[in-house]
């Protein structure tokens, strides 16, 4: 098969360690998430030599369990974080522009009760879309009670009569890192996951590199002339790495949690963002045959976990508010389908206990070994964030680095028309049924067809995924577990519930390409069932 650009082969991986070893680096990258992604595709694209380091998988953390929009954030107007909602709001064209198929417009209905409810909610809109510079046609709408119940047939009109309807995007958050990191590797970057940093090397009392161990516990040294932080949650332990004197303090952990329902039981066809009675705002968003809704904005104080629980507390405090605005019977914790948590890693606010009102904003330091590290910030962000970032970079190195030409699509997003388009395309070149398409062209876009000419045999008990996914996210993706399949490849484990049956053919799948014993693969299903029951285990 012709080669793919950017390909992440885990067949490869061993060749990659060796390669990371031997070459001494501008620029190492530790984690694997959206900051860590666009700063690689940006570093790589300036023409430096990098290497990006992944303790776990490829947007693992956070990264994978966001509310996946890509969006500037209307209710920051409210904090006054007008420069924050400028740039993230002009930065949903910019995204689009490079990856459409993992930006597609979409309207956001933001319902009230009254008509001055509706025009305050106006005047925010107007402003977000004068700041965002939003194209004449793409500005919102105003909708009364019997438009609304033509467009949502399920939504409490009679309640809720008005609806100011506006623009936003939605995106697939760990797809969106994937194709960053393989731009990245497109450019040269060298990148791997399941490669923890534990320690750094120095050079006098400058940071020279880090010193790595594998998951199968292989140790290596990674030198490079500069060392970046952009672990997320986990920042401030790589900090201490440089300093074990460095105090916690920098970030404030918050936790949000989302749950799915089928769509059957909340059938809405537009995203919804609705006004909880703690005044907090939470989103409706359907995709496929589910709907998911989040989120929940919570401290949690202490050493931050991979797999943040999903409560009980949190659930109910999702499902709760659905009744005020819809006329479907109330929903139990038990019909959820799935679950996510994530840890947003915000930057503290002295004095600002509430997490919904910290700023999103990001922030860049210099540690006083000259690691450069990151936090803060949104995924929507990610290359304002990755120029920051490279501006303190190019003052360790000691020369200034300027910004990248980073026009170019990322993988799979060199297509014309728009994703509806695409998708009628691969309908009639592939005879697919329009469900398969649909979901293809939203993961994988342009690159659609070659994911499928690695096998377009549907895989067991769902109606929309193929087999040909498995084999591209070893070929193409880096995925070396079961789960990096199941959670961040196809996205299975978030909007689906993958059966046994599933997990057993896709671990053949994989074992065959990876040469997996039969007790690994027994392992890899293990270790994914365990994730889905972890996440659903509120309904015990
Ligand atoms: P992460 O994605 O967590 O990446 C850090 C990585 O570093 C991890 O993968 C970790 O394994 C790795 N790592 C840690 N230690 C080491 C080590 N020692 N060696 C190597 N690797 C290491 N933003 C939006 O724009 N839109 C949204 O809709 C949105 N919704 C959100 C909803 C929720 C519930 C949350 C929690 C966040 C949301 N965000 C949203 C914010 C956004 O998701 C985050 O800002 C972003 O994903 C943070 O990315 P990151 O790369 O900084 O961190």
């Amino acid at each position: 098969m012709p080669e793919v650009p950017g390909a992440i082969s885990t067949a490869s991986r061993p060749a990659a360690l060796r390669a990371l070893a031997a070459e001494r680096h501008d620029l190492v990258i530790i984690g694997g998430g959206i900051s860590a992604a666009g700063i690689a595709r940006a570093a790589a694209l300036l023409g430096l030599r990098v290497a990006v380091l992944e303790a776990h998988d490829y947007a693992a953390g956070t990264s994978s369990r966001s509310t996946k929009l890509i969006h500037g954030g209307l209710r920051y107007l409210a904090l006054g974080d007008i420069a924050l909602v400028r740039e993230t709001a002009r930065e949903r064209k910019e995204v689009h522009a490079r990856a459409p198929h993992l930006a597609e417009p979409r309207w956001m209905v933001l319902p009230s009760r009254s008509r001055l409810d509706r025009l305050k909610y106006r005047v925010g809109v107007s402003l977000y879309e004068y700041l965002g510079a939003v194209a004449s046609g793409d500005r919102h709408q105003n909708w009364s009670r019997v438009e609304l119940e033509h467009e949502e047939p399920a939504f409490a009109a009679q309640r809720h009569p008005f609806a100011c309807v506006y623009r936003e995007y939605l995106t697939e958050d760990a797809r969106l890192v994937l194709a960053n990191l393989r731009s990245a590797a497109a450019a040269g970057a060298q990148i791997v996951n399941y490669a923890r940093v534990h320690a750094l090397l120095l050079e006098g009392d400058r940071a020279a590199g880090v010193r790595v161990r594998t998951e199968s516990g292989d140790e290596l040294e990674v030198r490079a002339r500069c060392v970046l932080n952009a672990a997320g949650p986990w920042v401030e332990d790589v900090r201490r790495l440089e300093s074990p004197e460095l105090a916690k303090g920098w970030l404030h952990l918050s936790k949000g949690v989302h749950v799915t329902l089928p769509a059957a039981r909340l059938p809405v066809r537009n995203l919804f963002m609705l006004e909880v009675p703690d005044g907090r705002l939470i989103f409706v968003i359907p995709r496929g045959s589910l709907v998911y809704i989040g989120t929940t904005d919570t401290t949690v104080p202490g050493t931050p976990e991979l797999w943040p629980s999903v409560d009980l507390a949190d659930v109910q405090y999702l499902l709760a508010p659905l009744t005020r605005y819809f006329d479907i019977e109330p929903v139990r914790p038990e019909e959820v389908v799935s679950a996510w948590a994530g840890l947003r890693p915000l930057i503290a606010d002295v004095g600002t206990r509430d997490p919904t009102e910290i700023s999103r904003r990001d922030e860049v330091l210099i540690g006083p070994r000259g690691v450069v590290s990151i936090a803060g910030g949104k995924l929507t962000g990610y290359r304002p964030m990755a120029r920051a970032a490279l501006a303190r970079v190019g003052e360790v190195l000691g020369r200034p680095l300027g910004d990248p030409e980073d026009a170019a699509p990322l993988p799979g997003g060199d297509f014309t028309g728009d994703l509806a388009s695409l998708e009628r395309e691969l309908t009639r070149t592939h005879s697919l049924p329009p469900l398969v398409s649909a979901r293809l062209v939203r993961l994988y876009g342009s690159e659609s067809s070659r994911v499928l000419e690695r096998g377009a045999e549907l895989l067991p008990g769902v109606a929309d995924a193929v087999i040909g996914e498995i084999d591209w996210a070893v070929e193409i993706e880096g995925a070396l577990h079961l789960e990096d399949v199941v959670y961040r490849r196809t996205r299975l484990g978030l909007y689906a519930s993958p059966s046994d049956a599933l997990l057993a053919v896709a671990a053949d799948r994989m074992g065959k390409r990876l040469g997996w014993s039969t007790e690994q693969i027994e392992l890899e299903r293990d270790r994914v069932r365990q994730r889905l029951a972890h996440d659903l285990a509120f309904r015990a």
